[in-house]
């Protein structure tokens, strides 16, 4: 049986064409004409004014909390449950994350627990100098409370859209709120560079200075002249071809995960126990990954006993994220809340979610937790 992977990146004839048009052009460099478009092609796409390309989302994070002024002694606030580069990034700049727990309709962050540690630490004189927000799964964060309390104590937000692209809030793309977002294009995101990343702002002044920091910061001098530190950070342009030539095909990836989504949920809904991540009222889901939990008193298996069954069949199938206020990396740090998180944690699964995934191979991975489950 060939392998079912989790959400494998699916490029066709199109990014090939592409991608070997830049190579044929020469512009075998971290700058160049696709580089550009593929900056203006996102930015119109996500409804926002400029757009700085990179080589990863982790290194667009960085470089947004850089010039919000995040440095060493500073605390960002994070929700807990997010892969682990949001916080990363946090780290990078000598600053501290401070972790909040989901809602638990969204499974994103928390929007009132965010009012309490902002009013809390306002109280005390210690607010945090950023908040990240993260669209998880391909859903959007709870924006309007977010940007109301973020700016009732001036304190800019950064959206972690990385697994977001395509989504909505209201009717308006992620990516698009906030002071600045960020997208990734790694090779299991919804499209991919095979590894890149974008920031994103209507600031035109910060994505100009994003360019400038992301290529060593050099100044406009003919000989190499340095005020600043800056960093390796640029895509290259061969990638921005790959990544226009997916971001053409974005709306049917979108189209394709949502009917595996669909059905996930015919094939699996009414089994005792099973119950989907929440699909929030807000907004539309790029739905990225499908994700489930599983209640094993009334399925008759734990989540890892169903992961562990799907990969003996050589069916990849994952944990929702751990939690980052259990990471050990992060002991120590503070959270407010985290029962939603750690319950989600016990008995969350990211199922196989790429756009080419067959319907005979989903067929397989839903047959296999079917069988698990205790008969009625
Ligand atoms: C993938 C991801 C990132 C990091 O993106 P890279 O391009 O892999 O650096 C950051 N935040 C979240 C929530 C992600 O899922």
């Amino acid at each position: 049986m060939t392998r079912i992977y989790l959400s494998p990146p699916e490029v066709g004839p199109d990014e090939r064409a592409m991608m070997l048009a830049a190579f044929d052009s020469n512009w075998i460099a971290p700058l160049g004409p696709d580089v550009d478009a593929f900056e203006s092609e996102l930015a119109h796409r996500v409804g926002v004014a400029h757009a700085a390309a990179l080589s990863s989302g982790t290194a667009a994070l960085h470089l947004a909390l850089l010039q919000l002024g995040v440095g060493p002694g500073d605390e960002v606030v994070v929700p807990s449950f997010t892969f682990v580069a949001t916080a990363n990034a946090v780290k990078y700049l000598g600053a501290e994350p401070v972790f909040i727990d989901s809602h638990p309709d969204t499974w994103t962050i928390d929007p009132a627990l965010v009012a309490d540690e902002l009013a809390e630490r306002a109280r005390r004189g210690n607010l945090p100098k950023a908040v990240v927000t993260v669209d998880l799964y391909g859903q959007s964060a709870d924006y309007d409370p977010l940007l109301e309390i973020c700016a009732h104590h001036d304190i800019p937000l950064v959206a972690d859209a990385a697994e977001a692209l395509g989504a909505t809030y209201r009717g308006r793309p992620c990516g698009s709120m906030g002071r600045a977002a960020i997208f990734s294009f790694n090779g299991n995101k919804i499209i991919t560079t095979s590894g890149g990343g974008m920031l994103v702002s209507d600031d035109p002044e910060l994505v100009e200075r994003t360019r400038f920091l992301a290529t060593q910061a050099r100044e406009p001098f003919p000989h190499y002249e340095h005020t600043t530190v800056g960093y390796n950070y640029r895509l290259s342009n061969l990638l921005a071809a790959l990544g226009r030539a997916q971001l053409r095909g974005l709306d049917s990836h979108i189209e394709r995960r949502r009917a595996i989504n669909r059905r996930y949920r015919d094939a699996l809904g009414e089994l005792s126990g099973v119950a989907f991540m929440p699909t929030a009222d807000y907004g539309e889901p790029n739905y990225w990954l499908t994700c489930i939990t599983i209640d094993p008193e009334r399925f008759g298996a734990n989540r890892e006993a169903v992961r562990q069954a799907l990969e003996r069949e050589n069916i990849e199938a994952r944990p929702t994220w751990k939690p980052l206020h259990l990471q050990p990396v992060f002991a120590g740090r503070p959270m407010r809340g985290g029962a939603v998180t750690e319950a989600i944690f016990d008995q969350g699964l990211c199922l196989p979610s790429g756009s080419a995934l067959t319907t005979g191979d989903q067929d397989r991975v839903t047959g296999i937790i079917a069988s698990l489950a205790r008969p009625a």
